[in-house]
Parts: structure tokens; C-alpha cells; sequence
């Protein structure tokens, strides 16, 4: 069988993260986006193990939810702030993994990604002991993440390299960049939404789709494996532009710089911040081959534009958080299942009898690939631009003074 995976998220109980993040709400809205697997995140946090404790039981491994199933897993930063992604195979080695890490964090019981004072390879071993997935998360990100720090595998995880299974691509890199570095053709890649807020533009804005046997977490440990069968079959995710780290930029005023000139101003901005080394520049720096060569194993990478952001500018909104674009999202998704039917799936004629022309004729745009995307940078994520949006489009001046404009549908 078939199913759609986000493995992951952070709950309510990581920072900087909404509220609205507990088990029932990403239950419900998993579905509406197409997605059959959550991975819980966070889930060395005893408030959130108690919210997932509420789900029912399929196995050791797996629970569920409104029809959501969960696999249990988490973030940990390490001492050198690089960000390790680990999956469990059931609640008592969640437990023996928090002893046996308890003397070297001080906020596992306040943060739900917490920090451990422990390196790459350290943290690798006690996974290896006790049956857990590790692998770096948004492997090639500025900040937090073991390329920013780490020449390779080896330099990170030492002699337990072997043990490595995975890497998560994060927002800004896709199959097609990571597949030049040589040492990843033997890894799986996932693709995972590492979503704070389950708003429709966030969560599942990446998953990876696995051929299984059945929705539990033995099954999709075979599929990261590659063993029995079971395997990726597709990652899916934003257009790497799109990300907030695509390109090197500075973190203030964002001016995006190249390779060379960041080198040249010593990575300095001319406004005086800090230029953040972009995942493109980090990956091409580390590439071992000039063009993309991919193993045999590696699925097709689809790019997907979340449907609430084609719609935000389909009727001239300035962001995808108010009700029009909600209640626009929710009518497309009532009528077709879920946003990855509408996004991919539905005959565009059938599209067109439920929504506006706009909305219509941006998805087209979506699926011909015609909508422009100006790249992120040093924090601030890529815009989408429809292609002629005087086309569907009446603009109307509403303060010629300071040329505000809003865009109305027909
Ligand atoms: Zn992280
Ligand atoms: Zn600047």
C-alpha cells in the first residue's frame, strides 16, 4: 500500500510554536491535507507523551487519531548546535533514551526539541543501542544543522557513520541538490514539513509517500531502511527557492548576495549584519559532481506550492492567515478530499465548477509550472508570483497616493 508521511513537526510544547499544535488538532487536519503518518516530535516532553498516550493503540510503535496514525519521534540539538532527527519504535525506549541523556540536558522537561550536551557521535550510539533511527535534520541549513558545521557523515557521527540511514533535506534543498554530494546516494532522504503551526501553508507542506505493508512504525522503518520491499517512492516538498535559507542573504535587510561577494565582505552585509551562507552556496561549495548524478534508488522529487499560498495570491491577499483565503482553502478541499488531490490529482474543469476563474487558473499555473518564485534568504522564506495576474485579475486602486493596490477576484 501506499501512504503519505510527515515525520516532522514540533508540538505546542517546543518554542516558538502555536498553541493549536496538540495531538487532536493534527489529528484532524493531517487528512485535509492528504497526510496518512504524523510523527509525533517532541516526544521526550512528558506533556506531550501524555497527549499522545491518549491516542489509541495500533501497536508498541504506532497510535492513532481521527483516522491520523502517529509514530513516535523527536528533534535534539547537540553540542555543537547541530539538530539530530530520531524515530523510536515504542514508548520504552523513549524512556531509556531520556535516562540515559538525562544528566546532559538541562530543558528536557521544559522544551519539546531539547538541547544535550553530548556530540554527533555520542548521540548515534545510544540510538544504535537501543533500536532508534538518528539522522541530521535540514541537513544543509546556516544554523543549526551538521553541514553547517561538519565537513561529512564521518565528521558528525565518527565511527557510527555506518549507522546513518537518513538525511532530512529541509525546506531549502530538494533530491536534485543533495544527489551532487556523494556520500548521501547511499542514504534515504526524507522530506518533512518541520511545521510549528498546523495552518494549512505549514503543516505537510513536505512528505515523503512509502510503499508499505501496513501504517505502523515497523513497516515504515523498513521503507527509511529499504528493506523487504518497502521503500520511498516519492518525496515531495517546496520548490527549494522557496525556503529560508535558499540563498546566501543577510539576516537583517535580507539583501541576497553570490558565493564570491559573500566571500569577498567576509560575510558582512553592507548594512553591518551578518551574510548567512545559503543551502545552495553551502551545497555546490561540498559537491562532488558538476551535474546531479542520482543512485538508482532515489524516488522522484515532486516540488509542491502550498494550495492556501497559491490561493493568498490568486485573489490579492497579502498573506495566507485570513478568512478569504480559509474559507476559499476549505470549499477546495470539502469538494476534493484534500489539498494534494486539488494541488495534483483533479481534472482542472472540475476545479473550475467549484472555485473562481483566479483560483482556477493559478492551480493551472501551478501545474505548468509557470508561477515565479523570488528566492529566500538569510531567514525570510521565497515569494510566489502568478504569471499575468492582470489576466483574471481586476486591480483596484485604493490609495494612488501610496500605491497600495489590492487585487479582487472577478
Ligand atoms: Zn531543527
Ligand atoms: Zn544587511
Amino acid at each position: 500500500m501506499i501512504i503519505n508521511a510527515d515525520l516532522h513537526i514540533h508540538s505546542r510544547f517546543s518554542g516558538a510554536t502555536s498553541e493549536k499544535m496538540n495531538i487532536e488538532t493534527i489529528s484532524k487536519e493531517a487528512p485535509r491535507k492528504g497526510v496518512d503518518v504524523v510523527a509525533t516530535g517532541d516526544c521526550l516532553h512528558s506533556g506531550w507523551l501524555k497527549e499522545i498516550r491518549q491516542c489509541k493503540v495500533v501497536d508498541h510503535g504506532t497510535f492513532e487519531l481521527n483516522n491520523t496514525r502517529f509514530i513516535l519521534s523527536t528533534e535534539v540539538e547537540d553540542q555543537k548546535r547541530v539538530h539530530h532527527l530520531l524515530y523510536f519504535s515504542n514508548l520504552s525506549s523513549v524512556i531509556d533514551f531520556k535516562e540515559r541523556i538525562k544528566s546532559r540536558s538541562k530543558n528536557l522537561e521544559t522544551d519539546g526539541r531539547p538541547n544535550v550536551a553530548m556530540g554527533g557521535e555520542e548521540l548515534a550510539e545510544i540510538a544504535k543501542d537501543l533500536d532508534i533511527l538518528i539522522g541530521p535534520a535540514h541537513a544543509f541549513t546556516p544554523w543549526t544543522a551538521m553541514y553547517a558545521y561538519h565537513t561529512s557523515l564521518k565528521d558528525c557521527y565518527g565511527d557510527l557513520d555506518n549507522y546513518i540511514s537518513f538525511i532530512e533535506l529541509g525546506l531549502s534543498a530538494d533530491t536534485n541538490f543533495a544527489d551532487k554530494i556523494q556520500e548521501l546516494h547511499r542514504l534515504t532522504f526524507l522530506t518533512n514539513s518541520d511545521c510549528h503551526s498546523p495552518h494549512p501553508v505549514r503543516l505537510a507542506r513536505e512528505f515523503n509517500r512509502f510503499e508499505v505493508k501496513d501504517i505502523t512504525y515497523e513497516e515504515i522503518k523498513k521503507a527509511i531502511l529499504r528493506i523487504n520491499g518497502n521503500k520511498p517512492i516519492l518525496n515531495v516538498g517546496l520548490p527549494p527557492q522557496e525556503g529560508k535559507y535558499h540563498e546566501s542573504a543577510c539576516i537583517s535587510c535580507f539583501t541576497h548576495y553570490s558565493l564570491e561577494e559573500a566571500q569577498r565582505r567576509r560575510w558582512k552585509c553592507a548594512c553591518g549584519k551578518r551574510i548567512k551562507k545559503g543551502v545552495k552556496d553551502r551545497i555546490n561549495e561540498m559537491s562532488d559532481y558538476k551535474e546531479t548524478i542520482h543512485p538508482d534508488h532515489r524516488p522522484q522529487y515532486i516540488h509542491l506550492i502550498p494550495l492556501a499560498e497559491i490561493i493568498t495570491k490568486a485573489v490579492g491577499q497579502r498573506t495566507p492567515f485570513t478568512a478569504t483565503v480559509k474559507a476559499r482553502w476549505e470549499q477546495l478541499v470539502k469538494a476534493f478530499g484534500s489539498e494534494i488531490n486539488v494541488l495534483i490529482d483533479v481534472d482542472i474543469k472540475d476545479i473550475s465548477k467549484v472555485t473562481s476563474p483566479a483560483i482556477t487558473e493559478a492551480i493551472q499555473a501551478f501545474r505548468e509550472k509557470r508561477v515565479i518564485i523570488k528566492p529566500g534568504g538569510g531567514g525570510q522564506y521565497g515569494q510566489i508570483e502568478l504569471p499575468n495576474p492582470g489576466n483574471n485579475l481586476l486591480r483596484v486602486s485604493m490609495k494612488p497616493k501610496d500605491k497600495q493596490t489590492i487585487l479582487t477576484d472577478y
